[in-house]
């Protein structure tokens, strides 16, 4: 990293926690690359300071903030102007401060998206399953409305969320692109006719992050095709990734999405091409895989 002065301008990240986050690498390495006089923070705030926070970024004059793990539902209520992705998905992961208007945006949906073409998975007509029913699941649904799947099945732990969620994204002025969304439980995913034509299934839960377990699903019974994606990333392959890739299914964790959603948010923040490449190798040498 350059050294810090008197004229360097900073972004940053807020999270509750916020220690384990791979976005300073990434993105002090783009700022580093292409040698500007900006560094990238990781902040640890707590829910019960996130107004104060947020409040405090024009003073600072920070350009702009990742929100990640407990904030992005909050943090939306806070700004000035919202992307019409975020308020569809109603949280954010990007403030940038526009000369003291803050304006937030959301960059899970575009940089699943982004991962998944840029990975040869088309979903055209296809059926799409989602597991969980939170921000990242909304942001998954998203990406798999606009890729053209027919149909998404949200199946999470609390049945009701997958319902409100199902029942939101519905009543959403966005054109879903006549893609039906059905709720059900976790159960689910163990039934062989229920997964069985699925191009691609997305984890939006933490399972298996820190347990080590995921809930049993018929991997056998699903399309040869289909892509397990996980967007839990680790250094080695993750609890759901793992029994696909026994079955030699296509599978990837969320490290490629991470990339990406960082790459767009870099773009946003300092109104410059972010030289994707370089932000990708320090993200795969923070992971231990390069
Ligand atoms: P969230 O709003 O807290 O949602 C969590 C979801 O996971 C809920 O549907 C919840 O089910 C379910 N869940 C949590 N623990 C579970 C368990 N033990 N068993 C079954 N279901 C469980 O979180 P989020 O913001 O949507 O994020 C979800 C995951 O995606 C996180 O691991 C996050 O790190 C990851 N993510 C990755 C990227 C990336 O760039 N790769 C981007 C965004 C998010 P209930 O409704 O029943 O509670």
């Amino acid at each position: 990293m350059r050294e810090l002065g008197g004229c360097t301008r900073f972004t940053a990240i807020f999270g509750d926690p916020v220690e384990h986050s791979l976005s300073p690498p990434m993105h002090n390495a783009a700022y580093a690359a292409l040698g500007i006089d900006r560094a990238y923070l990781a902040f640890h705030v707590s829910p019960e300071h996130l107004q104060d926070a947020i409040r405090a970024l024009p003073a600072l004059e920070i350009i702009g903030v990742n929100l990640t793990v407990p904030h992005k539902e909050n943090a939306a209520t806070l700004m000035h102007q919202l992307s019409e992705e975020a308020r569809i998905l109603g949280a954010i992961n990007c403030v940038v401060n526009r000369d003291g208007e803050l304006y937030g945006d959301n960059t899970d949906a575009r940089g699943l998206e982004r991962d998944l073409r840029e990975s040869g998975v088309t979903l055209d007509g296809g059926s799409a399953v989602v597991v969980g029913a939170g921000g990242a699941a909304a942001s998954a649904i998203l990406a798999c409305a606009r890729m053209g799947a027919a149909k998404i099945l949200i199946f999470n732990r609390t049945v009701e969320r997958a319902a409100a969620l199902a029942h939101r994204l519905k009543q959403s002025d966005v054109a879903l692109n006549n893609t039906s969304i059905e709720p059900g439980g976790l159960n689910k995913l163990a039934q062989p006719a229920a997964v069985a034509d699925a191009v691609i299934v997305i984890n939006a839960t933490p399972m298996g992050l820190k347990t080590g377990d995921f809930a049993p699903v018929a991997y056998d019974a699903v399309r040869p095709d289909c892509m397990f994606y996980d967007m839990v990333y680790a250094r080695e392959p993750t609890p759901f990734m793992a029994p696909a890739l026994a079955l030699n299914r296509r599978s990837l964790d969320g490290a490629g999405m991470l990339l990406n959603q960082g790459v767009l948010a870099f773009e946003l923040f300092n109104n410059l091409a972010a030289p994707a490449a370089v932000m990708r190798d320090a993200l795969l040498a923070a992971l231990g895989r390069a």
